[in-house]
């Protein structure tokens, strides 16, 4: 059934598409998923710089553009968006039920990292940030360049000849970012301005993608950070302002960008989110802002017990959490959002034992707990990157532990959906295309479908989901 989701938004580029190239940028989740991510808003106000082009946004939900209702079948060029492994069944998805195969498609985002599942449905894969070398590839797809010119543009990796591709990134990041975003209320910050105040991650935590793959840590300027805010919060009105950074309070000019902040905030009322904090560096002003806006929830991501996150290079102490937590609730903080995995290599209950505790004892300190607990997937790229998936009966059983002392509190996405993400992480070009087989041949998808396609061959699913694919062909690409 087509569908088009219908809400009201603000700044939305409206052209005419007439003799201009047509650009779907599809972001295969919700839309409130979707309009939460600045990439996505990045490349929206980038591409339609260009008078040349209009690129209008399509989401899971909305099967027809939110710009003018058009059909993805109308565009020159399709844009997929990659953040996490399930994505590349909804894009699959998306190409097979709209009949997209004699399109030109490309994919972007965090998971492109490990092509090698696309190469069956997807011509190009861009691997690195956009504002590198996206231009230059839409240049070269407008002027219907042959493919063997196209992997000659750094970062590309075009499926029918590409091998060996090195990621591409600017050097400097006072990149392109759009003051006037497009924007509303349905976003999981409400109707809000997002700047990525850095990128990447000076500290070296062995099981994460993001630090491998925005290496090397790069600040945008704080002259570029006050511009875009100041123009942004006075001119777009936005209710929020969202700083993103792997840690904000490592940003080298923070108390400059704060007393700014908190001047505009003088000016007119906003609330400030700061989506992610590190316990062991605490910037009280930061906290102070926070509050003062409206702003009283800090999400932290201790991982697991204090014995396993030192092993994997998290080295924050368990007291050090408490302390962070103690300031949090003395500055204003009511709720804390915490972050674990579960099934760690060399991880017991022991282990888990002490998760519960630290959890009670933040709680104990009077302010409110939520927490999130997903198994380990190792990611490509990472030192953890050969580490196995725990056996899924094992994991089921550590969930049930913290399920048991949690209660409600404790959210997770469960074991199931961890063991797909796990074979598609380090998977293959073969499970590339399982996952299609599975999509023409049954119109759905299911693990009990790919686990039957995969019999069939005699491949073993669980060694796929413990060790990922044999060949381990992520390791072609650099980073
Ligand atoms: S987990 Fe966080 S602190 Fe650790 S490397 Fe990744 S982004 Fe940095």
């Amino acid at each position: 059934m087509e569908s088009r989701v219908a809400v009201e938004e603000k700044l939305v580029v409206r052209k005419k598409f007439r003799d201009r190239f047509r650009v779907a940028l599809v972001y295969p989740n919700v839309y409130r998923v979707a309009m939460s991510n600045l990439g996505y808003r990045i490349l929206y106000h980038m591409l339609n710089n260009d008078d040349r082009i209009y690129c209008e946004r399509f989401t899971y939900d909305s099967s027809r553009s939110l710009e003018t209702g058009s059909d993805l079948r109308d565009f020159d060029l399709i844009m997929f968006s990659y953040q996490y492994e399930l994505d590349l069944v909804k894009i699959a998805e998306i190409i097979v039920r709209n009949g997209l195969f004699n399109k030109p498609k490309i994919v972007g985002g965090p998971c492109t990292y490990n092509p090698f599942l696309l190469k069956p449905f997807v011509e190009y894969v861009y691997i690195g940030e956009a504002e590198s070398k996206l231009q230059a590839f839409i240049e070269a797809i407008m002027e219907n360049r042959e493919d063997e010119e196209i992997a000659k543009i750094e970062g590309i990796y075009v499926s029918s000849i590409s091998s060996n591709v090195t990621k591409t990134y600017p050097h400097i990041l006072d990149t392109f970012l759009p003051s006037l975003q497009v924007s509303s209320n349905y976003t999981i910050f409400g109707d809000a301005l997002m700047v990525d105040v850095s990128r990447g991650c000076k500290w070296g935590c062995l099981f994460c993608l993001g630090r491998s793959i925005y290496s090397p840590y790069r600040e945008r300027s704080i002259d570029q950070l006050i511009q875009t805010i100041g123009e942004g919060m006075v001119k777009g009105g936005y209710s929020s302002l969202v700083m993103i950074a792997s840690d904000l309070n490592n940003y080298s000019n923070l108390d400059e960008l704060l007393e700014y902040v908190e001047k505009l905030m003088n000016y007119r009322k906003f609330k400030v989110i700061a989506p992610s904090l590190r316990a062991d560096i605490i910037n009280e002003k930061l906290l102070e802002v926070l509050v003062k806006s409206g702003e009283k929830t800090v999400t932290l991501a201790p991982e697991s017990s204090e014995e396993v996150r030192f092993r994997i290079g998290k080295k924050i102490r368990d007291e050090v959490l408490l302390e962070a937590c103690k300031i949090f609730k003395k500055t204003g903080i009511k709720k804390v959002k915490l972050y674990f995995m579960f099934g760690i290599p060399g991880e017991t209950i022991e282990d888990l034992k002490t998760i519960v505790k630290i959890i009670e004892e933040i709680s104990k300190l009077g302010l409110k707990v939520k927490v999130s607990a997903n198994p380990f997937i190792p990611k490509p790229h990472t030192p953890l990157q050969d580490a196995e998936f725990e056996d899924p009966r094992e994991l089921r059983e550590k969930l049930k532990f913290l399920k048991k002392k949690l209660g409600k509190v404790l959210t997770t996405d469960g074991v199931k959906q961890a063991y797909i993400q796990a074979i598609i992480s380090r998977g293959d070009e073969e499970i590339g295309k399982l996952i299609l087989e599975v999509l023409g041949k049954y119109g759905v998808f299911s693990l009990k479908l790919l686990r039957r396609e995969m019999e069939k061959i005699g491949l073993d699913i669980n060694e796929y989901a413990r060790w990922g694919s044999p060949e381990k062909p992520w390791k072609k690409i650099k980073l």
